[in-house]
């Protein structure tokens, strides 16, 4: 049986809070979203056939601890902040007050807009994969796709 080149996807949402510093309309303004986010692993499935994984691109059960540890650990109702270059004096006090009141936040590489939250995640998916399995940038190409709303997404390759 040939192992073609396949992905293997896993889907999660999670709910979290921001505010878009420098932006003219409305998202400048504090709000939420339910975010959706499918990780894909882009490879071909282990030949090794006793492996436990045999056949498998890489087992669900494992992807989705990693994406419970770097996606929900992190963002999971959680107010959202942008990195310091993009931070406004309002998005500045906001995190302060997380901070005073131990409100969950977590702060992001760059601006939290779709395209950019989405190759965040992308690379703490990936770093995870590749401290847990090391040859993972030979093995396998991750994609991140995040809906912010039902029917706008980013989608990137990392
Ligand atoms: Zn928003």
């Amino acid at each position: 049986m040939a192992l073609q080149l396949t992905n293997v996807t896993k889907e999660i949402t999670f709910d979290a809070a921001h505010m878009l510093s420098n932006y003219d309309g409305k998202c400048s303004n504090l709000h939420g979203h339910t975010y959706r986010v499918a990780v894909t692993l882009s490879g071909h499935p282990n030949t090794t056939k006793t492996a436990s994984d045999s056949h498998m691109v890489m087992d669900f059960g494992d992807l989705k601890s990693i994406m419970q540890s770097e996606i929900m650990n992190r963002m999971d109702h959680a107010l959202l902040i942008s990195a310091e270059e993009f931070r406004t004096e309002a998005e500045g006090a906001l995190m302060n007050w997380a901070s005073k009141f131990g409100k969950k936040k977590c702060i992001m590489p760059s601006r939290t807009t779709a395209e950019d939250m989405a190759f965040a995640i992308g690379s703490w998916v990936r770093d995870a994969l590749q401290s847990r399995y090391h040859d993972i940038n030979d093995r396998l190409q991750v994609s991140v796709k995040l809906w912010e709303t039902p029917t706008s997404y980013a989608e990137v390759k990392v």
